[in-house]
């Protein structure tokens, strides 16, 4: 996989505001945020989209859901957030390192565009 601007943030190459981090994942706030709460969630370990998940991946994937709940929380979501995956160019996906949006902190319409 290609760097992108997600490793480069990993490596602290560029600077991100930074929310949460451990051993399998980092979470930073979305540079243009489409919500009061927008917070990216990206495994450390890279993955260019989540189409290309194989079983290996699963403990990394679960991972990453669990601690989407618990930033959410911590950033006062309280119950109603959502957690989105853009897969791909056709669903919006511009930055090819696996990532979790995190969003929250207003009414969030359904369906999304
Ligand atoms: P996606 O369109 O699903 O690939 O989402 C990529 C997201 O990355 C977009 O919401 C961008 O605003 C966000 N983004 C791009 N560059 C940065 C950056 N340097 N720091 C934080 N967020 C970024």
């Amino acid at each position: 996989m290609s760097d992108t601007i997600f490793s480069k943030i990993i490596a602290r190459e560029i600077p991100a505001d930074i929310v949460y981090e451990d051993d399998v994942c980092l979470a930073f706030r979305d540079i243009a945020p489409k919500a009061p709460v927008h917070v990216l969630l990206i495994p450390k370990q890279p993955l260019t989209t989540l189409g290309e998940a194989i079983s290996r991946d699963a403990a990394m994937l679960g991972h990453l859901m669990l601690k989407a709940g618990e930033i959410a929380r911590q950033e006062g979501c309280g119950d109603a957030f959502r957690v989105v995956v853009n897969n791909g160019r056709g669903a919006g996906q511009e930055v090819f390192h696996l990532h979790l949006h995190i969003l929250g902190g207003r009414e969030l319409g359904w369906p999304p565009g």
